[in-house]
């Protein structure tokens, strides 16, 4: 059977070696006669797991010793509305920076528990920009925290810096930024991710906390909603998603095997240079989004002509090239480059895009 190269934006290509790996060990793994997915997860072989899978995470992304590594169920949009709950502290505002649909959402669903500002929004451009770092006024007294996404999933932006709130904690959805390259995490009070992306199967959510910031939920704050429970049972205060925490040790461990993140930044950049590259030099596609937060990630792009979406697809796919239509919120194409798509799957894409722009423009 034939793999095919899938630009979804998630869930998303996962290394094929980690997806072979599970396949060996599905029906015994490491010879204890079960599959990971039939353990217990107070047995010593799955806490065995995801220990590993813990430091493993630290080392790739040096997370220091006053944070603690959480991984969650629920998605990230499940943070959307956790996060308040655990980081208001007390506090009634919280300042908002929205810069496309994913922000979008995490600010409106402050709303529920407190008075969320939004300091900025790039709605009027369409979502095609970030604002500079020195546009960004934060509220330093009355926030609790300030909370941004790092990149845009949907419109294809994300952040070239990290934003500078001084005492007041930062709080990142990393969900299609972890692990692609290397972060400062000591910068951040928070950061969370979904895993459907670099890290392994939907549903996991993986949440990096400063300590000092657990503890502090709001009243009624429901047990499974408290991060300060999960802190004190590792993760485990009720049966955790054990099978996708397992996968995402194995991509935890490909990653090591392969350079870490340092590696990863390379080749993410190179790829998404060569798309660019493409785009810009066509004539013929276009890429909305400002230079200079272009994500590396996620790559939207336009044809001259929406009529010529379905034809584009259809013969995308039978190269092997699936999952480019945009999402239904801006239209057009999208490739999304995480780190398991292969150079080669670019270099196709592109090879393709040049061929029917020969043939159709
Ligand atoms: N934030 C970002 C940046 C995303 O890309 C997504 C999903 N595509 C989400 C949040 C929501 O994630 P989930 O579906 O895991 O709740």
């Amino acid at each position: 059977m034939q793999r095919v190269y899938n630009f979804s934006a998630g869930p998303a290509m996962l290394p094929e070696e980690v997806l072979q790996q599970a396949r060996e060990e599905m029906l015994n793994w490491h010879d204890v006669g079960m599959s990971v997915m039939e353990m217990s997860h107070r047995g010593k072989d799955f806490i065995g797991i995801a220990q590993q899978a813990e430091a493993d995470l630290r080392e790739l992304l040096i997370i220091p010793e006053n944070y603690n590594v959480l991984f969650l169920q629920g998605g990230a949009s499940s943070q959307f509305a956790m996060m308040p709950m655990n980081l208001l502290r007390g506090k009634s505002a919280a300042d908002y920076i929205c810069t496309g649909f994913w922000s979008k959402k995490a600010f409106v669903e402050a709303k529920k528990f407190c008075q969320p500002n939004l300091i900025v929004s790039t709605e009027n451009s369409g979502f095609t920009t970030i604002p500079e770092a020195v546009n960004l006024k934060f509220n330093s007294d009355t926030a609790a925290f300030v909370h941004y996404t790092h990149n845009e999933t949907i419109e294809g932006v994300e952040f070239s810096y990290i934003p500078n709130t001084g005492a007041v904690p930062l709080v990142a959805d990393m969900s299609s930024t972890l692990l692609s390259r290397p972060i400062d995490v000591n910068r951040y009070g928070l950061i969370y991710a979904g895993a459907q992306k670099n890290i392994g199967p939907a549903g996991l959510v993986v949440v990096i906390v400063r300590k000092d910031l657990v503890g502090q939920a709001i009243t009624n704050t429901p047990t499974m909603f408290d991060y300060k429970f999960h802190v004190d049972h590792y993760s485990m205060y009720n049966t955790p998603p054990t099978y996708s925490w397992y996968l995402a040790g194995l991509v935890f461990q490909w990653l090591k095997r392969n350079g870490g993140l340092t590696a990863m930044a390379e080749i993410n950049q190179r790829k998404a240079q060569a798309l660019y590259a493409a785009i810009d030099n066509s004539g013929f596609y276009k890429n909305p989004v400002a230079h200079n937060c272009r994500s590396w990630m996620n790559i939207p792009f336009t044809l001259p002509d929406v009529a010529l979406e379905a034809t584009f697809l259809s013969q995308a796919k039978q190269l092997g090239l699936v999952t480019l239509q945009g999402h239904k919120s801006v239209g057009g194409m999208r490739a999304s480059l995480y780190n398991a798509m292969p150079e080669a799957g670019v270099q196709t894409l592109i090879e393709f895009m040049i061929e029917f722009q020969r043939k159709y423009g």
